[in-house]
């Protein structure tokens, strides 16, 4: 396991990529930030919302949301800078939802005028799907996720809206490609093809083979190709146009009236309380990326933090040494609840995530080998 020379990240990131010089890409995606020509990227915002504005009153885009910091983010600047009429559209987990979350959702719809659709995938279903993917992969919302990337393009298609905007280009901004560009077409490319497509697949032969019919499977499968010829919606990355800063996103979301959770949970293992904060047991999804791969959501968000020089290297390896192995209490007792485990089952099941090249078991307990902060303790 190494780690970024500049922020902490390991290479063992899915996707990662790392220089022979040590630094991650993410680093250096950031880095090259500061030699983009924002003014010019953002003309360029404006000529796509000219291209598709509508004068007669109707949706002229579709902004996908869940409610948080980038959502609020995202709204203001299509419908306040851009002067469009967006439509939210929200893919909602039936988890239970924090009060800051429920408020959120609301206040974004109140706050900015907007109509909002949400969209909820059938309970039952979501249940055994999110069973199979934490068993076989400690990954739950791996179901949820795809549903979260195809159904906007569903409602641009089924209400003939032919822009759809997303926030952040995850594969860029975290270093999992040195490409930068506006478009979020793959999203729905990788449901017509393999390409993309994590396990070789198509979008839907995963879940077909371990016995969801297709009738329960609408979800995530995308548009058909004569309707997308028939709409052509342009999907469109907002941190290609802006650069991607939580930290403005949640200061900008809360003249608007988001709310964080600073009154509501102090969440283990986070070091902050702007993000991720509707889903309680949404946690437990971000948390398997520790035993998996050695860091979890303290290494993010301190890389985050030391790449726009808010923390220090050294401050930043405190930080993971006390945060990121911890698994709230809350949300896998929401977890738990939800799917009908015992506490002992859910601790088995995680026990066959841990990577024994990079943990080691000492007493029936599981430790980082080599961690980032090796040399502090
Ligand atoms: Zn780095």
């Amino acid at each position: 396991m190494k780690y970024c020379e500049k922020c902490v990240m390991p290479d063992t990131r899915p996707g990662s990529i790392f220089g022979e010089e040590g630094i991650c890409q993410a680093c250096k995606n950031y880095a090259k930030g500061a030699k983009v020509d924002w003014k010019e990227r953002f003309e360029e915002l404006k000529s796509l919302c000219k291209r598709y504005r509508r004068q007669d009153g109707y949706y002229d885009c579709i902004v996908a949301v869940s409610g948080g910091k980038d959502s609020h983010f995202l709204t203001h600047m299509m419908k306040e800078r851009m002067g469009m009429n967006p439509l939210l559209v929200c893919v909602a987990d039936p988890f239970t939802h924090t009060a800051a979350g429920v408020h959120n959702l609301r206040n974004l719809g109140e706050s900015f005028g907007c109509d909002i659709v949400v969209f909820n995938v059938s309970i039952d279903l979501f249940r055994r799907v999110t069973r199979i993917a934490f068993e076989e992969l400690g990954e739950p919302l791996r179901f949820i996720e795809a549903v979260i990337y195809t159904i906007p393009f569903k409602y641009a298609v089924a209400f003939n809206i032919p822009l759809i905007v997303f926030g952040e280009n995850a594969a860029y901004t975290y270093g999992t490609t040195t490409k930068d560009n506006y478009s979020a077409k793959k999203y729905i490319e990788a449901g017509h093809s393999a390409a993309g497509e994590k396990l070789g697949e198509k979008i839907t032969d995963f879940w077909y083979e371990r016995g969801i019919p297709m009738k329960e499977l609408n979800a995530i499968i995308p548009p058909s190709r004569e309707d997308l010829e028939r709409v052509r919606p342009e999907a469109i990355f907002m941190s290609y146009f802006v650069p991607w800063d939580d930290e403005r996103n949640y200061m900008i979301a809360k003249r608007y009236g988001f709310k964080d959770l600073h009154h509501e949970w102090r969440r283990e293992g986070y070091i902050e309380d702007y993000g991720q904060i509707d889903s309680v047991a949404y946690l437990v999804h971000l948390w398997l990326k520790y035993p998996k791969f050695g860091f979890a959501r303290a290494t993010d968000i301190a890389s985050r933090w030391i790449r726009k020089g808010k923390i220090t290297r050294e401050e930043a390896k405190r930080l993971v040494m006390e945060y990121d192995h911890k698994l709230d209490q809350r949300a896998m007792e929401d977890f738990i609840t939800f799917m009908g485990y015992k506490p002992r089952e859910f601790w088995d099941i995680v026990e066959k995530f841990w990577n024994p090249e990079l943990f080691e078991n000492v007493d029936g307990l599981w430790r980082l080998k080599g961690p980032v902060y090796s040399d502090r303790i």
